[in-house]
């Protein structure tokens, strides 16, 4: 097995998405460029799901380097076009998961955005159920955000 050093504090850890990427685990390839590999998820959600990771081990969005997260939609968005027209899909959605290990849905700590293509029959439905809320809530959130957004900048 790969193991991969963590720029920080230099922890040995294993990681399937680096062993993918350097061919140490075989995958239904689709696609590859200088920063990125597209393959397909094991575990498809839907005909044609697949998985967009940079070449580069970073655990999440948070902690990825811009030119890192914009390769990777980039070729997200690619591979949307691919399952458009090659599927013959009638809408894609591109799913991307993040957690502090408390809450949320991540499984795999090496970045990856889903690609999902969708179809009339599938059985995914919505990613969530529209709530009616107090609109002061609402502008709270957007406070603090804002708030958030500044002091962090700043620094
Ligand atoms: P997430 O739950 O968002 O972290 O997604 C991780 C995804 O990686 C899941 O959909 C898994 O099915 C997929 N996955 C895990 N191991 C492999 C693998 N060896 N090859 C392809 N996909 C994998
Ligand atoms: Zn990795």
């Amino acid at each position: 097995m790969t193991r991969v050093t963590e720029e920080e504090g230099c922890v040995l850890r294993e990681c399937v998405f680096c062993e993918i990427v350097s061919g140490e685990l075989p995958a239904d390839h689709v696609y590859e460029d200088d920063h990125t590999v597209a393959f397909m998820d094991i575990n498809p959600a839907t005909f044609g799901h697949l998985l967009v990771v940079p070449r580069t081990h970073v655990a999440d969005v948070i902690s990825a380097e811009p030119h890192d997260w914009l390769a990777v939609a980039d070729t997200a968005r690619r591979m949307a076009v691919w399952v458009a027209g090659g599927l013959k899909a009638h809408g894609v959605d591109l799913l991307q998961c993040n957690t502090d290990g408390t809450v949320g849905h991540q499984t795999v700590f090496h970045l990856h955005l889903h690609v999902l293509p969708r179809y009339e029959q599938d059985q995914l439905g919505a990613w969530w159920t529209q709530e009616t809320t107090d609109p002061s809530e609402v502008t709270e959130a957007a406070r603090q955000l804002v708030d958030y957004g500044r002091r962090a900048e700043r620094r």
